[in-house]
């Protein structure tokens, strides 16, 4: 097995790292062994009120220096994310317990994102010139003012895509941040942290806290001017109180019970493949992975087969290499989970076609990629997220049937067309109820287009991440008007008669003219 670059020592130095003044600590097991790894510090509220402000003034600075002072920096991250590569892998997956293969997905996504943004936030954010109310009268400008320090929540699932998705573009508005950490997943956030303090970006600019969410996540949100949360929907919808009192805003980029829709013209090996890697990436634990499978009963009985032969001969490990096709889950309390799930459903009746055991031989928390039939609405994994491992497959009769089928659900993060057929895809890709639809792949066209938005439509969250969409989160458009002084506008009675007819003439003219 290869051996890691990452040791002790570096663990010690990267958890220093955490704004936290006491000899509280946290100890962190890892999945490879279930044991503790490494200690964290925990961090107190005074010490995130603390991070905050020093943020502030940090942020002041940061903002006065410019775009082109920023993109330099970011792209200089960008570069030192990629030299840095193997180390942000192993932590990644030390961690985690994904593979290697889904590590570098993350990591390919840290740079795209940290490329975006450098490159796109003076384009989007340079402000504009916009048709005055009144032409020659005055003159309009919008211009963008970052918010000031945001507060980013995020899970332990993506360390390295949910920090660089949300952290990067905030810092390429011109704002601060600070990053309360998921104890699984604080040392690769505080690793791919220094690859942009070592590039540039002040210390201060960017802190990370850790500690438990009702002191350290609460100080947090009761501080910031913004607030990026990732998470459950259940926290999510907690936070969205908290913004709406203090009238702050919030981006909530919340769970998923996605679904994969398998047309009756797929060729099923190729299907089951994808539906494979959609379902069992990072063993079920991504906000977008699929968990819901609607087959057509034209091509049941095939892609069935070729499901479960897939996954039934699938290589499972906690290796820091890429042999491994499927990793294992992240915690004791995910294994909880997921069993929870698989024990409830089959207590009622669901049949496991594939899977069902935990797998100790291969890590601590492994756990085979399962999937079930016959799951029926009174069992939890009809609805719930479960959010690790368990697949559900139901045969359906035809396209309309499966759409109901997708769309009925209290969220729409994700969803899947598998077709040949590209109209079919396209008029299905409208009729589905989610944020993000892939054709003939999982999660990974979307996910991957960090040009494009992300997010989620009903319980799936409020706001979207990437794209000019994510950066436009962390500004204020400000509307600046100016009175040219070459047109008086009215202000007494007489003034007003004159030109009344005037205006409303200019009204029709514009009108006329399609001018908005
Ligand atoms: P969670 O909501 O329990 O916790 C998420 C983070 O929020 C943690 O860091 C936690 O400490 C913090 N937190 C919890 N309560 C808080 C509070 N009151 N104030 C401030 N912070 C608080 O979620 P989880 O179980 O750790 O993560 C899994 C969930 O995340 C799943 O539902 C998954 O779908 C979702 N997720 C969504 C996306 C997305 O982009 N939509 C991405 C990844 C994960």
């Amino acid at each position: 097995m290869r051996a890691t670059t990452a040791s002790p020592a570096l663990f010690a130095s990267l958890a220093d790292d955490v704004v936290a003044s006491g000899s509280e600590t946290i100890a962190v097991s890892v999945p490879a062994t279930g044991e503790p790894h490494h200690d964290l510090p925990r961090s107190s509220a005074d010490d995130v009120r603390d991070a905050v402000s020093r943020a502030r003034l940090a942020q002041l600075a940061w903002a006065r220096a410019g775009f082109a002072h920023r993109r330099r920096v970011l792209l200089r991250a960008h570069d030192l994310i990629l030299d840095r590569g193997d180390l942000l892998l192993d932590l990644a997956q030390i961690e985690s317990g994904k593979t290697r293969g889904q590590a570098l997905e993350e990591l390919y996504q840290a740079a795209s994102v940290t490329r975006f943004n450098a490159l796109e936030a003076p384009r989007v954010l340079k402000g504009r010139h916009v048709r005055a109310g009144v032409p020659v009268a005055t003159a309009t400008r919008v211009r963008y003012s970052p918010k000031g320090v945001v507060g980013v929540i995020t899970p332990w699932n993506y360390a390295l895509s949910l920090a660089a998705m949300d952290v990067v573009p905030a810092l390429a508005a011109g704002c601060g941040v600070v990053q309360k950490a998921d104890d699984h997943g604080a040392l690769t956030i505080l690793a791919l942290r220094r690859a942009f303090i070592d590039a540039g970006v002040p210390e201060a600019l960017w802190a990370v806290v850790t500690g438990s969410p009702d002191e350290a996540g609460e100080a947090l949100t009761d501080e910031v001017d913004y607030i990026c949360f990732t998470g459950s929907t259940a926290t999510g919808r907690k936070i969205a109180e908290k913004a709406g009192r203090r009238l702050v805003g919030c981006s909530l980029e919340l769970g998923g019970k996605n679904a994969m829709l398998v047309l009756d013209d797929v060729d099923p090996e190729q299907a089951a493949a994808d539906a494979a890697y959609a379902c069992f990436s990072a063993m079920g634990q991504l906000c977008v992975s699929i968990e819901r499978i609607y087959v057509d009963r034209r091509v049941a009985e095939p892609f069935t087969r070729a499901l479960v032969d897939r996954l039934s001969s699938a290589k499972i490990g906690t290796g820091l290499e890429f042999d491994a096709d499927y990793g294992s889950l992240a915690s004791a309390a995910q294994l909880e989970r997921v069993t929870g799930h698989l024990d409830d459903a089959v207590s009622k009746g669901a049949t496991v076609l594939v899977g069902g055991k935990p797998r100790p031989d291969a890590g601590a928390w492994c756990f085979e990629p399962t999937v079930l039939t016959d799951v029926t609405p009174d069992m939890r994994a009809y609805a719930e997220e479960t959010f690790g491992a368990v697949a559900s497959l139901y045969v359906v009769d035809g396209d309309a049937e499966a759409i109901v089928a997708a769309n009925h659900s209290e969220y729409g993060l994700n969803a899947s067309v598998l077709t040949r057929s590209p109209r079919r895809a396209q008029r299905i890709a409208d009729a589905l109820a989610a944020g993000s639809v892939n054709i003939n792949e999982g999660y990974r066209g979307s996910f991957g287009s960090v040009a494009a938005p992300m997010g989620g439509v009903k319980a799936s969250g409020l706001g979207r991440r990437n794209g000019r969409e994510g950066l436009l989160r962390f500004v204020d458009p400000v509307t600046v008007s100016r009175a040219t002084g070459l047109l008086q506008l009215p202000r007494t009675g007489a003034e007003f008669r004159v030109l009344s007819g005037p205006f409303l003439l200019l009204a029709r003219v514009l009108r006329a003219l399609r001018i908005s």
